[in-house]
């Protein structure tokens, strides 16, 4: 369900693991592998609550919105959010920075010659650059760090 926001926190710094399965699972995953649950369902962060499984509770039909109030959720459950350095949006895998020279043949020549800044995933090898979706990215982290009021 929220799939498009746990690509963004990955790209934050968050370790973030998508999970697809049942609550019950879910709940017990939350445990073993110490994390926060991130949910938009009411219900399950109910369960959660009840079993001391930390969870945060997002509303909004946005990622934006959604980032807004799991800051909101975040402040009030007091839990700290403490991003790491960037991850990979796709698998989770840590980042490391590549040269221009050794991302040639990895990305397409226009945008090799416009950046100079890239990292590859260490875990599925994908390559990332700061274009212009970075942008957005940035944009949409200011709303997690925001204080709500
Ligand atoms: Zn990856």
């Amino acid at each position: 369900m929220l799939g498009s926001m746990a690509r963004k926190l990955r790209a934050f710094g968050f370790d973030t693991s998508y999970f697809s399965g049942g609550d019950d699972e879910l709940m017990e995953v939350a445990r073993s592998e110490e994390r926060v649950v991130v949910t938009a369902d009411r219900a399950l962060a109910a369960r959660c609550g009840r079993r001391g499984i930390p969870v945060l509770l997002v509303r909004g039909a946005t990622d934006g919105a959604r980032l807004s109030s799991m800051r909101g959720a975040a402040t009030q459950a007091r839990i700290p959010l403490a991003p790491g350095d960037a991850r990979c949006s796709v698998c989770n895998g840590g980042l490391r920075p590549l040269g221009r020279g050794e991302a040639g043949g990895m990305v397409p020549e226009s945008v090799l010659a416009r950046h100079r800044l890239f990292f590859r995933c260490a875990d599925c090898g994908r390559v990332y650059w700061r274009g212009s979706h970075w942008k957005k990215l940035r944009y949409l982290q200011g709303r997690l760090a925001k204080t709500p009021r």
